[in-house]
């Protein structure tokens, strides 16, 4: 249990860099919105009904194995990638899949990335993953998979407008006032992580049961870009077991699940 809650740990702190480093410092200017939900409106009413099962092969995992890593994440990106376009196109939303990069180096197509695991880059559309020593010595199946299914939260979040909004109330905003923008922004990409799993958890064939996981990531280390491990834990619990974008608008949550 003391390897699954470092491994949850890091996988929390690394994706940090994502909102620090790229979704709320250097995205574009974009036009002051009222609330960041445009395109969530449709995506959530198409999303509330039947919830359709998703069969991919996601392959084995060898220890040591920089390949057989690049291969797992490359099948766990063309997984969210199908999940989400069949998702867009049932709301009648266009949809665009992010350009995928799988590195065991730092150099990417946003720059340089500090630090191990996964980053979104909004002004590429670029889902990064780096293969760490940690992954190669103790390749945990589901904290691995989790590395594509947030950062696919944060692409469907750039194509719904999500990003470009919360950076417009983030921007102006209080210290105080961006962390909770930053907790509402990656709690949802966390439930919209839940959302895919619900669909695709059987083929990703975690290793692990559900409840065991969703423990995991409540008991991981509070990040304070990410939030509270708990609300996390809840986020993405509630997107699973909704099944439907729906169920994840963090925004008008109270700042008790957002904390
Ligand atoms: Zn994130």
């Amino acid at each position: 249990m003391r390897t699954l809650r470092v491994a949850v740990a890091a996988a929390m702190t690394a994706a940090a860099g994502v909102a620090a480093g790229s979704a709320l410092g250097v995205l574009g200017s974009g036009p002051a919105q009222a609330a960041p939900r445009a395109g969530q409106v449709a995506l959530s009413d198409v999303m509330s009904g039947a919830r359709p099962r998703l069969t991919c092969a996601i392959p084995a995992i060898k220890v040591g194995s920089a390949a057989s890593l690049r291969a797992f994440h490359e099948a766990m990106a063309g997984c969210a990638d199908r999940f989400w376009a069949e998702r867009f196109a049932a709301a009648g939303l266009a949809y665009r899949s992010p350009t995928v990069t799988i590195t065991t180096g730092a150099d990417s197509v946003c720059g340089r990335i500090s630090g191990a695991g996964a980053h979104y880059c909004p002004e590429e559309r670029a889902v990064v993953v780096r293969i760490t020593r940690q992954d190669l010595r103790d390749p945990f199946r589901m904290n691995l998979a989790h590395s594509i299914a947030h950062e696919w939260g944060h692409h469907v979040q750039q194509l719904t407008g999500v990003l470009g909004a919360q950076e417009a109330l983030y921007l102006p905003a209080s210290d105080q006032a961006r962390t909770i923008l930053s907790h509402r922004l990656e709690m949802q990409a966390e439930c919209y992580a839940g959302v895919f799993y619900s669909a695709a958890l059987k083929s990703i064939k975690p290793g692990i049961a559900w409840d065991e996981w969703v423990e995991a990531v409540r008991q991981a280390e509070e990040s304070e870009v990410h939030g509270k491990p708990r609300n996390l834990a809840f986020w993405q619990d509630r997107g699973y077991h909704g099944g439907a974008t729906g169920f994840c608008n963090t925004w008008t949550a109270t700042r008790a699940k957002v904390g």
